[in-house]
């Protein structure tokens, strides 16, 4: 085993890799950039080295500075994590060069399997199944064409350098397939710096399922089962679980076969993902079981879902990792390999659902995880521990920001249950436990997924969160009546702590600011709300609201949680108040008020009118009107592109563009005026 190891990445992926090395007795080397001196995954590593600035490619991507750091601190083995260099053949190639291991398939594996096209082509080899389509070298686009009309519309066009759901096309019809391929290569040659494509049948309705494989330097290769990640948002997971509901043992053992075929095909060494698209059986309903199943890529890396395996099977796949790159032989055969229960994982992001999923940034004012334990000790090689509950995987903590240098995923929450209704119900409770205060998360929208009819039942594909839209999007939660009552307790509690008395026992002599009526002005989004306090002279207090009123009546139970009556009915809830924001935390979901001051207010949109400004800082990618232009309201007129992901910008309402202020490839800072309208 290695004595000690470099982290070549950050946040939860670092600080879980330090776990691990840990508990085997490796010491680590962690890298980090300017705005991450004080980050979590340095704290969790025994070494620490910066190597530059901010943004990603001045630090986490600029390998000779971590090829240097390794060296300079005696480290044997660089871990890459996921994202970043991790499917990099040349920093693989470059860390053997330098005499580090490079934790991670060999370069040649990497290669092989960077071409979604080239790598298709060595499946069809193996004899792995492909989606009907073309993935040849000659991109000639009458010959797209061509190919596109053969394979039958709908077909989907990928970008084959691409990744993270980036430069995927779905085309319906031969009309639309040059302007969608034009657009394809547009986006594949800004994101990858590759316009090759590829073109496939439009599988619908399908699931993700992928094969988690471990192959060792010594000829063994296995499977640890499946990850069914159907539930997605722009082609990126949102949920996974595993074992994939409707999977039988005999689909399960033909597409673990599969599966080590792909990896056994290009040389594969180490921790690896066999992504299979998987049709629906016609006529097929909910819950019913895994039909066929096509090759879509092999991810040769850990992958961020990797947790749910873990919990499944008992093994601790870093530790694999560390085990096979220092020489070892797997720690189980096949056979010894066995699978218990149900996880499931849900990536905690920072962004805005209702806006689009737009990522967003801020400072982690309140974050407070449901009750877990931080990590699944295992047994090495017998597997089988009993897992945890509850896990979480964060490389934050209280007080952190979230800069727009890095992606939006904050941190994981993975449960395990003996099966999957416990594991659902474990799931959304520990997401009722988890308070985020300072910055949106997509925590509510989670609950309302795991509570959706689709979800609940396994009515499992990737249109899931579609079809479900009703009830995933502009959901209210907590009712608002219930959130003002909450911002009533908490006010009242910190008045009573100010004058060193609880005013609900008392019986005379409280006043509310000297009146026996207060008014609570609240803001929620750009409404405006307010609640009236009443206290009668026998101290039961009135809550009005708009035409109606309850009776009120609150405990503070210490720390932010307060028993709230209110018209008879009783809850529980935790209130965070944050500078102006307060937040308050039900079982229904939350809703984040702010105090609101409206004279201090008034006035605040007068100019907003003619401006367009960027909703967060990123850079500009495309420009899709010009000074001059009438546009429409709705109309889109420029991309943004900011923790990997693109957003459209629309006209607010009808106008001319009277200027651009900035050109295609300019970083911009938040709130930044981008362009002006004129009527
Ligand atoms: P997976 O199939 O493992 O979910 P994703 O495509 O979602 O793969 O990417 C995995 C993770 O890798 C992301 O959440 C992110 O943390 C990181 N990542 C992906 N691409 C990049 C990139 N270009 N730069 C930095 N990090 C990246
Ligand atoms: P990436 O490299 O971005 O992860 P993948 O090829 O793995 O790209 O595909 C990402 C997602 O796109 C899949 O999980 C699935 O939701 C969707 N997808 C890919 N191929 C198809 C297809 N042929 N038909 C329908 N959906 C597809
Ligand atoms: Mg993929």
């Amino acid at each position: 085993m290695f004595k000690k190891i470099l982290i070549a990445n950050r946040g939860e992926i670092a600080c879980r890799v330090a776990t691990t090395a840990r508990r085997l007795g490796v010491a680590t080397v962690a890298v980090y950039s300017d705005v991450d001196a004080q980050a979590a995954h340095v704290r969790a590593c025994d070494e620490a080295v910066h190597i530059g600035g901010a943004a990603a490619r001045d630090s986490y991507l600029q390998w000779q500075r971590i090829l240097d750091a390794a060296l300079a601190t005696g480290a044997q083995a660089v871990h890459p994590g996921y994202g970043f260099l991790s499917e990099n053949e040349d920093f693989a190639r470059a860390c053997a060069a330098a005499g580090l291991v490079f934790i991670g398939p060999p370069a040649e594996a990497i290669a092989a399997m960077g071409s979604k096209s080239a790598a298709k082509s060595l499946m069809e080899k193996a004899g792995v199944p492909l989606v009907p389509g073309y993935h040849g070298r000659d991109n000639d686009p009458a010959l797209l064409q061509r190919e596109a009309d053969r394979i039958g519309y709908p077909v989907l066009i990928k970008a084959s350098a691409g990744g993270g759901g980036r430069g995927m096309r779905r085309v319906d019809r031969a009309e639309d397939f040059a302007a969608a391929l034009a657009s394809c290569q547009r986006e594949a040659q800004a994101s990858f710096g590759d316009d090759h494509v590829l073109v496939e049948r439009y599988v619908s309705r399908p699931r993700h399922i992928e094969i988690q494989v471990f192959a060792d330097g010594h000829g063994q290769c296995v499977y640890l089962f499946e990850r069914d990640c159907s539930v997605q948002r722009r082609h990126q997971k949102v949920l996974e679980e595993a074992p994939a509901p409707g999977m039988s043992a005999a689909r399960r053992a033909e597409m673990g076969a599969a599966a080590v075929a792909a990896a056994q095909a290009v040389g594969y060494v180490g921790a690896g993902t066999v992504e299979f698209i998987v049709e629906p059986e016609a006529g097929a309903d909910a819950g019913s079981e895994v039909g066929r199943f096509y090759f879509m890529e092999m991810n040769t890396r850990l992958q961020v879902e990797h947790p749910v395996t873990e919990a499944i099977t008992g093994h601790d796949l870093v530790e694999w990792q560390l085990r096979v790159a220092s020489g070892e032989r797997l720690p189980a055969t096949q056979d010894a390999l066995r699978m218990r229960g149900h996880a499931i994982e849900a990536r905690i992001c920072a962004e805005n659902p209702d806006a689009g999923f737009l990522p967003a940034t801020g400072r982690l004012d309140v974050l407070r995880w449901p009750a877990h334990v931080a990590f699944t000790r295992h047994a090495s090689g017998s597997g089988h521990e009993p897992s945890a509950a509850v896990r979480v995987d964060a490389g934050v903590r209280e007080g952190d920001a979230i800069s727009p240098h890095y992606d939006s995923m904050v941190a994981k929450l993975i449960v395990w249950g003996e099966d999957r209704a416990q594991a659902l119900a474990r799931l959304d409770a520990a997401l009722a436990q988890t308070h985020i205060v300072g910055l949106q998360t997509n925590v509510a929208f989670l609950r309302r997924v795991v509570a959706s009819r689709s979800f609940a039942e396994a009515d499992l594909d990737t249109a899931l969160i579609e079809r479900e839209r009703a009830v995933l999007f502009d959901q209210q939660g907590l009712p608002l009546h219930w959130a003002a009552a909450g911002v009533i307790a908490q006010a009242l509690q910190a008045e009573s702590a100010l004058q060193g008395a609880d005013p609900w026992s008392r019986r005379d002599g409280w006043r509310i600011h000297g009146g026996a009526r207060r008014r609570f002005d609240l803001k929620r989004g750009e409404v405006h709300h307010i609640a009236t306090l009443e206290r009668h002279h026998d101290g039961r207090l009135q809550l009005a609201m708009g035409e109606a009123s309850w009776p009120l009546a609150v405990t503070a139970l210490g720390g932010d949680r307060h028993d709230i009556t209110l018209g008879g009915e009783r809850r529980t809830l935790a209130v965070h108040a944050v500078g102006e924001t307060v937040a308050v935390f039900g079982t229904e979901g939350s809703v984040e008020l702010q105090d609101f001051d409206p004279i201090a207010h008034a006035g605040d949109h007068a100019e907003a009118g003619g401006r367009l400004t960027a909703p967060m800082p990123g850079k500009v990618v495309a420009l899709l009107a010009r000074a001059g232009d009438t546009v429409e309201r709705g109309q889109p007129l420029a991309v943004m592109e900011a923790m990997k992901m693109e957003h459209t910008i629309a006209a607010p309402r009808d106008g001319v563009v009277a200027e651009l202020l900035y050109a295609v490839g300019d970083q911009v800072g938040e709130g930044a005026e981008l362009l002006r309208l004129a009527d």
